[in-house]
């Protein structure tokens, strides 16, 4: 099996804190290499990431990365915290521009994730291990491909170590794209970025903003299935974990999984794998 990560959120509420638990215990059994915490723009969860991110390191024993982004936010809010995360011990960063929250007006200092990239680079030199996103099925902003690849080439040759894909469904979109950033030059590890399904709607909510393409044959079968949550976990399962074997089997250097805070429906994509 290739290197694993998984992606939480961070918890807000007891309830949130107490799901979480029970999910970090559940999935260290798995062994990945880190976990990552996402965090909202603007600082919506601004003392929410720290604070889980210290829990899974220091009560868990993970090797946990923060997420961090531009959008919304000013260069102060960001040195304070990399200098934060520094003194807890944390050596990666996922680094993101992030999304204006509805409401929110001022896009903040630094405009895109190659500017905070160049920004966190500035300030810390070598220290961290920067991973940005990338997006096989194009980012929904982008004015075209083409132009999203030059934008995803800058941000790797601002400094990014590595990258983390958006979630797809379609193994070649991923190829594809790996194929034309190393036309490009560029040689830093791309991991897939996989997204379990248990909760159709809930993916296809998903997968409208953030641009991802479910196969019309597989909503055709989920839609089918109804209220028949069984039989959609199942279904699910199969899909993603194939999907993985087929990433693993050409080539992927690690699989980063979206857990949603959930240790199940990984788990059951997991344990399909050779
Ligand atoms: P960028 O790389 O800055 O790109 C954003 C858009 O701007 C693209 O369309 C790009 O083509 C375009 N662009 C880039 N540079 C330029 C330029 N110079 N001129 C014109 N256009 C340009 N969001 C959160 O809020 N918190 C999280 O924790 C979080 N974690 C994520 C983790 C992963 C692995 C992924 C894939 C996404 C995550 N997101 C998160 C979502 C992400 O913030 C959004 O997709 C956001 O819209 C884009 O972020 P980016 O870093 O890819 O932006």
């Amino acid at each position: 099996m290739i290197p694993i990560s998984f992606e939480f959120y961070p918890p807000k509420t007891d309830e949130q804190r107490a799901q979480l638990e029970r999910t970090a215990k559940k999935l260290k059994t798995h062994s990945p290499e880190y976990v990552s915490v996402t965090f909202g723009a603007g600082g919506s969860t601004l003392s929410h990431t720290p604070e889980a991110i210290q829990n899974l390191s220091t009560a868990h024993g993970y090797s946990a990365a923060p997420h961090i982004t531009c959008m919304g936010g000013s260069r102060q809010e960001i040195r304070g915290l990399l200098k934060l995360y520094r003194a807890m011990g944390a050596k990666r960063l996922v680094t993101l521009r992030g999304d204006l929250p509805s409401g929110m007006v001022s896009p903040g200092d630094l405009r895109y994730a190659n500017e905070l990239v160049e920004f966190i680079r500035a300030e810390t030199g070598d220290h961290f291990h920067i991973e940005v996103a990338a997006y096989p099925e194009m980012h929904p902003q982008a004015r075209d491909a083409h132009a999203d690849m030059k934008h995803f080439i800058a941000k790797v040759r601002a400094g990014a170590d590595g990258a983390i894909t958006q979630y797809f469904y379609n193994a070649d979109a991923y190829f594809r794209f790996v194929d034309d950033v190393r036309a490009a030059g560029i040689d830093i590890p791309i991991v897939p970025g996989i997204m379990p399904i248990s909760n159709f709607s809930q993916i296809r909510r998903f997968s409208e903003m953030c641009g991802a393409e479910i196969p019309r044959w597989v909503a055709q079968r989920m839609l089918a299935y109804a209220d028949d949550a069984e039989s959609i976990r199942t279904f699910g399962a199969e899909v993603v974990a194939q999907l993985c074997q087929r990433l693993i089997d050409g080539g992927a250097p690690s699989l980063h999984f979206y857990t949603l805070n959930l240790a199940k429906p990984t788990q059951s994509v997991i344990e399909r794998l050779r």
